[in-house]
């Protein structure tokens, strides 16, 4: 019985990559060249303009943090709140507000309402790096490996200025 359950999956797995492999549309097209990149960082951006994302998908290239989010969400206002509510959200004052990871997923929420800008973004998103980086809750922890990602940023910046 066990067995058959395997085989089972086995056969559907593989004609599942069959049908891919005999797709040569441009939807295989896509997905050929999406595949390198995907397999360094699997990050998903969910909402964001396409600006945005670009400029977040560098910010974080710079950064070079050891652990990326698995996904960044930019979301209204109203809906941030909510989810900060239903994540059991506790922010000190002066911290957050803006932004918030999601540990266990490896989820970053962005108040789009509180967006001010690339320096904005790669400032607090440093932050929320830091709590991926420490795997820590704690402002302090995050802030300390914050400063490391915030010194790549500013080298970066300055190295295209010359
Ligand atoms: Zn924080």
């Amino acid at each position: 019985m066990q067995i058959g359950i395997c085989s089972a999956v086995l056969i559907l797995g593989l004609a599942q990559s069959g049908r891919t492999q005999t797709n040569t549309g441009p939807t295989a097209d896509i997905v050929d060249k999406a595949a390198p990149e995907l397999a360094t960082s699997p990050l998903a951006i969910i909402g964001a303009t396409p600006d945005q994302e670009a400029l977040l998908r560098s910010q974080i290239q710079i950064m070079n943090p050891a652990v990326v989010p698995l996904r960044i969400v930019f979301v209204p206002h109203g809906k941030y709140i909510d989810t900060a509510r239903t994540f059991q959200l506790h922010v000190p004052k002066g911290f957050g507000s803006l932004m918030f990871t999601h540990l266990p997923s490896r989820t970053v929420f962005i108040d789009i309402a509180r967006y001010l800008g690339p320096d904005w973004l790669g400032y607090w998103m440093a932050h929320e790096l830091g709590h991926l980086a420490t795997n820590s809750a704690k402002e302090s922890d995050a802030e300390n490996a914050a400063h490391e990602f915030r010194r790549r940023l500013k080298d970066s910046r300055n190295k295209h200025l010359h």
